[in-house]
């Protein structure tokens, strides 16, 4: 079998795909294998907010008492479905080691320089390839009831101030005539300026768009089953029996990435973080800009034509079944807060897996001791907000050129 100079890139989630783009414009051939159709997994139903706003890190001091009181309230944001799973264990316990303060303040600039950075490459893709996907950058705000949980986060959202991210805070009066939408009794608020949302969807169509208009190969209903090192680099096996050769192959399986690498003996930290959102039809009174509703979590997105609330992290292996307690606390949060919560018309229950890494980092680059095998994947929350970031990034690191921030804190050597 020929060698191909082309790049096989795996999984056409927006990870993926921002990576083939961005390679394919460079001149770099690609080929994308996506076993179901692009964007149908986590980069579906996700609520398409664009946040520099979300550089704090997960992990942050107290984090480990909220998430257990948490664990006992049924219709909380925040759930762990207790089961034998050493590698979960384990994960989390990295991760409540890092909520002190000093690990909390030391992990927001790899995470801040990715946010903006992306934000500005994704601002110029969309301007410069004319992307139809309901991209605008007018802000996103944090919506509190709770005067004490404001106050908490006024100072922690200070931090980004330092991190070239604009916060500015609201008083009820503000918030409420910012936002007709919300209903009286809020505290006030945060608005993060420099945000922005798109329909992610319609992004992820959008990049494999452009990207096969470059002359990328991209296949649909391509499941790669073996991956494995050859004497000239590596053999992707399709579950039709078709396989393909390339000297270099990029993972992007998000969620699924660390059970593909844990078959060549990699154990990279990625858990399944499940997610859910209800999109409807929009409603007449509608949020003029995405909320956060803070006190219950839950996400709000409006577009000319749609809605959606989303929110929750489950973390409960692989499971793929729709839990309609959790939906139902996404209506309820939406309640508390909207004078309109829900859409006339209800098009799609969702639910999608975060791939959670427990230091709120992706892994970008070469992997350590397989040439020719390269990653992207892990991003968690925000792999819309770091898409464009991440395509340029791999894209310099394969052409052997310096990237627009130093790589370092995202190499998946820090994994073993
Ligand atoms: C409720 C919710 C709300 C969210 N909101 C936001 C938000 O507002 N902003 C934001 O930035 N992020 C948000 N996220 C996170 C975001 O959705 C993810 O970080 C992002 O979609 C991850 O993209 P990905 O390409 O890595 O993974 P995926 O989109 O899951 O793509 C991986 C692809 O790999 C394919 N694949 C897997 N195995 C194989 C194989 N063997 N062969 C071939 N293909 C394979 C899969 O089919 C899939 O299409 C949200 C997530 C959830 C769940």
């Amino acid at each position: 079998m020929a060698v191909a100079d082309e790049v096989l890139v795996l999984g056409g989630g927006v990870i993926g795909l921002a990576c083939a783009q961005a390679l394919q414009e460079r001149g770099v051939p690609v080929r994308l294998l996506e076993r179901d159709r692009l964007g149908a997994a986590t980069s579906h139903g996700n609520c398409g907010t664009l946040t520099p706003s979300h550089a704090l890190p997960l992990a942050a001091p107290g984090m480990v008492a909220t998430a257990l009181r948490w664990m006992l309230s049924p219709g909380a944001p925040f759930y762990v479905k207790p089961r034998v799973d050493p590698a979960l264990w384990a994960w989390l316990l990295r991760f409540a080691r890092r909520c002190d303060a000093a690990t909390f303040q030391a992990a927001i600039a790899p995470k801040a320089a990715l946010l903006t950075t992306s934000q500005a490459l994704l601002d110029d893709l969309v301007r410069r390839r004319g992307l139809d996907c309901g991209h605008a950058r007018d802000g996103l705000t944090y919506v509190y009831r709770d005067a004490s949980r404001l106050e908490r986060s006024v100072r922690d959202h200070a931090l980004l101030a330092g991190h070239g991210i604009a916060v500015e805070r609201l008083d009820a009066d503000a918030l409420l005539a910012a936002e007709p939408a919300l209903k009286p009794g809020v505290a006030g608020g945060l608005h993060f300026p420099g945000d922005g949302h798109l329909r992610p969807e319609r992004y992820a169509a959008e990049l494999g768009r452009i990207a096969r208009s470059d002359g990328a190969v991209i296949e649909e209903g391509a499941e790669v089953v073996e991956l494995a090192p050859t004497a000239r680099g590596w053999r992707a096996r399709l579950a039709d029996g078709r396989a393909h050769e390339a000297r270099r192959v990029l993972l992007a399986t998000g969620p699924w990435a660390a059970r593909m690498a844990a078959r060549l003996g990699r154990r990279w930290p990625i858990q399944p973080g499940k997610g859910y959102s209800i999109t409807y039809d929009r409603p007449a009174l509608a949020p003029r800009r995405p909320l956060v509703l803070k006190d219950r979590s839950v996400c709000v997105t409006a577009w000319a034509d749609g809605f959606r609330l989303g929110s929750t992290m489950e973390f409960a292996g692989y499971d793929d079944r729709l839990t309609r307690r959790r939906l139902d606390a996404l209506e309820r949060g939406a309640a508390e807060a909207l004078r309109e919560p829900v859409g006339p018309a209800k098009r799609e229950e969702w639910f999608g897996w975060r791939p959670m890494t427990w230091d709120d980092l992706p892994l970008l680059g070469a992997v350590p001791g397989a040439p020719g095998l390269w990653v992207a994947a892990g991003h968690g929350m925000m792999g819309v907000s770091m898409s464009a970031a991440t395509g340029r990034i791999l894209t310099d690191l394969l052409t052997g050129v310096a990237p627009p921030i130093d790589p370092a804190p995202y190499r998946p050597a820090r994994f073993g």
